[in-house]
């Protein structure tokens, strides 16, 4: 048996890649159950039983009046931007996942990107009025890592200018706004089920809506428009979640909290560990909005820390740490975007250089954590930086 030079020098515990988003999965067994009944049933798709029961139970668990399963979060939006009317211009953030964007345009409409808060990384309240034009029709806010948006005040500019609200809350899974589960906000929230988000189905998504005219506006667009067997009355797609996903998400949905109580406690190691590292930040998730724990994001001083985020990832990387740059370089510097401009979003480009998503999951154990903090805190750095010179220096 050869083991190559590289493969040598690493901790043990670290000798396969570890990536961002592994997903979570429950038992094979229980999955198994659910997929014989899916095969003894002969119904596959098009809003079979076990859709209907993953509905019915993500309504109770969002306490939200509709659900609408979808094929996946991207189509999930942009039947929610369908169904909601949408055209002209959409206000929304550069500092997402690019799908937010995508979704908008493959629908015809304009993004117009806004700045951030660079303390919450969510779309900036005081920098919206400016960009809204005649044209605009709505606001999508994006709770980034799960973080909730300032719904409120997003609320308020929306009504004052007589715009939708919508938010992309891919990431916000099992997080809470002031006790009540994202999920019931605005004219409607849209998940994404993915495999790398926190609860999964393979691929999947979901608009939740406490709007039944927009829930009953998407379920039509969903399936190609059909009003009944043989009557189309709208211009629709095909959006529509299997049952095999939907087995996936009754599975998962079971395990969830499992899921999460997992991410918790390896975010404590993080944070315990990473606390003493000078130019370190993790983002952290106040107790006042529960998070999911899904994203380990830390903000890296350049100076302080003595290596860039991008240094970091790389020695991260050559130790099998796959850690990514979410949501670097901003959906405004991508195609078609970039065209689109020019843009003034100074936030977001400056954070974009500073972030850095780190694994976490039922992937790991506590061990792999602290020894994915101690590949952190080993990182070949300048020995003072700029401002702890200047500090030795008084
Ligand atoms: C994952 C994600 C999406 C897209 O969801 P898919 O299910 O992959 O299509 C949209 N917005 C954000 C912010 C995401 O993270």
């Amino acid at each position: 048996m050869t083991i190559s030079l590289e493969a040598r020098t690493l901790p043990p515990i670290l000798t396969t890649p570890l990536h961002v988003g592994a997903p979570n999965i429950g038992p094979w067994h229980e999955f198994s159950e659910r997929s014989q009944e899916i095969f003894r049933r002969r119904w596959l798709t098009n809003r079979g039983p076990l859709v209907i029961e993953l509905e019915q139970k993500l309504q109770a668990y969002l306490e939200v009046e509709h659900v609408v399963l979808c094929a996946n979060g991207t189509i999930a939006l942009e039947l929610a931007a369908q169904a909601a009317g949408l055209s002209g211009e959409v206000i929304v953030p550069s500092f997402t996942f690019i799908a937010s964007a995508h979704a908008l345009h493959w629908q015809g409409i304009k993004p117009v990107f806004c700045d951030i808060n660079p303390h919450t990384y969510n779309i900036d309240p005081d920098a919206i009025e400016a960009l809204i034009t005649p044209a605009t029709r709505a606001i999508l806010g994006v709770h980034l890592y799960g973080r909730p948006c300032e719904i409120e005040r997003l609320n308020q500019i929306a009504d004052r200018h007589g715009l939708s609200l919508l938010f992309d809350a891919a990431h916000a899974f099992g997080c809470r706004f002031q006790g009540k589960p994202i999920g019931g906000n605005g004219l409607c929230e849209v998940f994404s089920f993915h495999a790398t988000k926190v609860f999964n189905t393979f691929e999947g998504g979901a608009v939740a809506t406490n709007d039944a005219a927009l829930a009953e506006k998407v379920r039509l667009l969903q399936n190609f428009g059909f009003q009944g067997e043989d009557n189309v009355i709208a211009l629709g797609i095909n959006g529509k979640m299997p049952e095999i996903n939907a087995a996936m998400g009754l599975v998962n949905l079971e395990h969830l909290d499992s899921f999460i109580t997992v991410n918790r406690g390896h975010y404590g190691v993080y944070a315990q560990q990473l606390k003493p590292l000078q130019g370190i930040r993790l983002i952290d998730y106040p107790d006042a909005n529960a998070n999911n724990y899904h994203y380990i994001i830390i903000d890296i001083d350049e100076v302080e820390f003595g290596a860039s985020r991008d240094q970091l990832r790389d020695y991260l990387r050559q130790h099998n740490v796959l850690a990514r740059r979410y949501f670097t370089p901003g959906c405004h510097r991508m195609a078609p975007y970039h065209d689109l401009g020019p843009w003034h979003l100074p936030q977001t480009e400056a954070v974009c250089e500073r972030l850095l998503a780190l694994p976490n999951g039922t992937q790991l154990s506590a061990a792999m954590v602290q020894c994915i903090c101690d590949l952190i805190r080993q990182c070949p750095r300048q020995q003072l930086g700029a401002k702890q010179l200047f500090e030795v220096g008084r």
